[in-house]
């Protein structure tokens, strides 16, 4: 079984893919310095025979050298994530997400290491249609916001890994995740559901922002990680590029709903302009629906698990770690 490197191992997503590897027979390395990522994520897998943490960060040359010696295939998932924290520092977000993904593709090309790229709805920008499919257009507004900076580093990500991957023939596969949930994934960064979820646990208010009629698609974490392996064991994902996410889509306004009448129906919602939540600068994106035909066409399959069941999940978890056992 290939042995793996996964950047960003002991984020949200990552932890999950390092466990679906696992589960797999494959031999594991995270690496992660711990910025977002917390070492509790890994608290289910730490002590596997067949897995290894490395605490280390992406923006260490030296660091990835080592992270990939004797290692098959590469998951690269660290970046810098939440547009909370991308709206607040985004210098960071530039320096983690564009030089080294570089450099780690380099040294897939020496090493010969297939790679997986994690890249985001976020590079279609604000496209205004209503589904996007990958050849799509992408559309960011101006520099001076600095929300932009991080769908346009994860799309110089996707130019260098394709131009490797023409230059080079480094065997590339990229996926493009759309609001990805499930437990263990937190609110201090931006993500929706579990801060509805704290905010409606602690007694409210829910906080929505804006009027709330702005649509997302969320899919389960674990159903994302199984396709992303799975597209790296499929020979016809070589080269391509995927929106992998769900195609339901539901108004933030009816999920602050669902997840009061699920954890107190008598929370209160309260609407808060972008202004407060974000500052001035701040873009929203009215619609985020991905196509999936071609992750369908492939895989025969996509994410399906239904919103309802991803709520109980979650909340189920968020109860359990208020009373502070792993979910
Ligand atoms: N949102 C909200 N309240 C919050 C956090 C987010 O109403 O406390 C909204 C946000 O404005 C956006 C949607 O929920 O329209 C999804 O936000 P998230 O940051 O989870 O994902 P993204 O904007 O990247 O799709």
């Amino acid at each position: 079984m290939p042995h793996c490197l996964v950047t960003g191992g002991a984020g949200f997503i990552g932890s999950h893919l390092c466990e679906i590897l696992l589960e797999d027979g494959h031999e594991v390395t995270a690496l992660d310095n711990l910025s977002t990522g917390v070492r509790e994520n890994l608290r289910n897998i730490e002590s596997h025979d067949r897995f290894r943490f490395l605490a280390g960060s992406i923006t260490d040359p030296v660091m990835l050298n080592e992270a990939v010696r004797g290692v098959d295939q590469i998951y690269h998932l660290a970046a810098a994530v939440g547009v909370r924290l991308v709206a607040e520092d985004p210098v960071r977000t530039i320096e983690t997400n564009i030089y080294p993904t570089e450099v780690l593709l380099r040294l897939a090309v020496q090493g010969g290491q297939k790679f997986f790229l994690a890249s985001t709805s976020e590079v279609y920008g604000k496209n205004e249609k209503d589904c996007w499919t990958e050849e799509d257009d992408l559309q960011f507004g101006a520099t001076t916001r600095p929300r932009w900076a991080y769908g346009c580093s994860k799309a110089i990500d996707e130019f260098l890994a394709l131009a490797y991957a023409k230059k080079y023939g480094l065997d590339i596969v990229i996926g493009r995740f759309f609001n990805v949930v499930g437990p263990r994934q937190v609110g201090n960064y931006g993500m929706v559901i579990p801060r509805f979820v704290d905010q409606a646990l602690r007694g409210g208010p829910v906080e929505v922002y804006d009027d709330g009629g702005q649509e997302r698609c969320f899919a389960h974490v674990r159903e994302v990680a199984t396709i992303v392996k799975d597209l790296m064991r499929e020979p016809a994902a070589s080269g391509e590029v995927y929106n992998i996410g769900s195609d339901q889509p539901i108004s933030i306004r009816a999920l602050a709903e669902a997840v009061v009448a699920r954890v107190d129906a008598d929370v209160p919602i309260d609407y808060i302009p972008y202004s407060k939540a974000y500052g001035d600068d701040f873009e929203d994106i009215r619609r985020r629906v991905p196509d999936i035909g071609k992750l369908e066409s492939t895989l025969g399959r996509k994410p399906q698990m239904p919103l309802d069941q991803i709520l109980d999940e979650i909340i189920t978890s968020r109860r359990l770690m208020s009373g502070d056992q792993q979910p």
